[in-house]
């Protein structure tokens, strides 16, 4: 398809939506890293979570990767950060999930206000699916991390609880 009938697809928000590519990419590497660090630790329950949560920010990648082609846009791939490799224990990694859907949701919302402004109603709809997901998704953080609350400091709760975690499908 050589442009006709997608010349109007917006350029600043093509511009944005490559930048969320990108920014669902390194979810996914940072929860990789995060299931990295679980196994070693020998937490194999923490860590298949958080596999399974990087596989959902592939997904969300892919899907603003196809919104994009599917508006005639031009995807262009960014070089994603070195996620850390490190965390002072489970309680602070499950504080960071928390922390990293926060600051989606804030990009989210940013992405939603820039569809708006540009009165790009095709993308509001598509937007507004993730703004739905994101709310998911922090319920699900905050649950995690009051369950390793409740078990910190206690290593048979904690054991327990990789165990339920080994669950999520
Ligand atoms: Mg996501």
């Amino acid at each position: 398809m050589s442009g006709e009938g997608f010349a109007l697809y917006n350029k600043a928000l093509e511009a944005a939506m490559n930048q969320q590519i990108k920014e669902e990419f390194a979810s996914a590497y940072v929860y990789l890293s995060m299931a990295a660090y679980c196994e070693a630790q020998n937490y194999p329950g923490f860590a298949h979570w958080l596999g399974m949560q990087a596989q959902e920010e592939a997904g969300h990648a892919i899907r603003f990767y196809a919104f994009v082609n599917d508006r005639g846009g031009r995807v262009t791939l960014q070089a994603i950060p070195q996620p850390p490799s490190e965390f002072e224990s489970i309680e602070k990694l499950f504080e960071e999930v928390l922390k990293h859907e926060q600051s989606i949701t804030g990009m989210i919302h940013s992405l939603y206000g820039l569809a708006m402004q540009e009165k790009d109603w095709a993308s509001v709809p598509f937007l507004q699916s993730f703004v739905a997901e994101q709310i998911e998704e922090e319920k699900s953080a905050t649950n995690v991390l009051a369950m390793v609350r409740m078990a910190a400091g206690n290593p048979q709760s904690l054991l327990l609880l990789d165990r339920e975690l080994a669950k999520r499908e």
